[in-house]
């Protein structure tokens, strides 16, 4: 059965109405998670939130108005590669690293992984790759966080084996399995919150697990079908189809075939 090791790299702050519309001023912290999925010997990293390069990357020009409007904090001494190396995993211990988008809090720290194969949303990185200065900015992607050599290390999930996924995961019907990991992760499309969005359905020994990254901040998104502010909205690629994404999870959650993990829960 595979594993799920939950690491939490660093942490913005809003106030809460941003994530779950009603919710009121008060400021509050939105956690950046990545996860370590194993299956035997085999591990994969499932992003990696923020990261040094993140500082670095938004520290003058255009990108700088991204820390203003989210004030980050994070511990160098407390990256997702230092959090590995202190639980015991060195480079040749991870098979890959998937991405689920390409917010900057999900792909600040590629730069520590330089020998690992990428996996993403290929429709996801051809709506992504080109994007420079504004356009890149309203995308919430920082280019500079994109390893020279990237695209020679990159896989598309739409080059995975398509299944069909069990009855107890509906309302989702099909997924792509991720190549090694014997039936016990498939990635699935979240489209909406941003280009690409992907989850993945992991099967570990409590039952399956949705790694549903942001298609929801807070589970009352999806519990109660409150979805953000509309501020949000703008940073968001699809409204409708966030919406139909969020429609999903609610509708999992009801049938309780999976428990759903949110990369940035936090106190919501
Ligand atoms: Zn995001």
């Amino acid at each position: 059965m595979a594993e799920i090791t939950t690491f939490e790299i660093g942490y913005c702050t809003h106030i809460g109405c941003m994530a779950l519309r009603g919710a009121g001023l008060r400021v509050c912290k939105f956690p950046a998670r990545a996860y370590l999925l194993s299956i035997g010997e085999r591990r994969w990293l499932w992003d990696t939130g923020y990261a040094q390069h993140f500082q670095q990357h938004t520290q003058s020009g255009i990108f700088r108005l991204y820390r203003h409007v989210t004030p980050v904090h994070f511990d160098p001494q407390a990256s997702l590669l230092a959090q590995l190396r202190a639980a015991g995993y060195g480079a040749g211990d991870i098979q890959a690293l998937i991405i689920s988008h390409f917010h900057a809090d999900h792909i600040a720290g590629l730069h520590d992984f330089d020998r690992l194969d990428f996996i993403c949303s290929g429709e996801g990185w051809q709506q992504t790759r080109h994007l420079r200065g504004f356009a890149a900015l309203r995308q919430a992607f920082v280019p500079g966080l994109i390893p020279a050599d990237f695209e020679s290390r990159l896989h598309f999930v739409e080059g995975f084996q398509q299944i069909s996924l069990p009855a107890q995961l509906a309302p989702f019907e099909r997924g792509y399995l991720l190549p090694g990991s014997e039936g016990q992760i498939m990635l699935v499309p979240l489209p909406g919150h941003a280009a690409g969005h992907i989850g993945a359905f992991v099967l570990t020994a409590a039952g399956w697990t949705l790694l549903a990254a942001d298609a929801a901040w807070s589970p009352s998104n999806y519990q109660q079908m409150r979805g953000p502010s509309a501020l949000a909205n703008l940073i968001m690629k699809d409204v409708k189809a966030y919406y139909r994404s969020l429609q999903q999870l609610n509708q999992l959650w009801q049938g309780g075939g999976a428990d759903i993990l949110l990369c940035h829960k936090g106190d919501l």
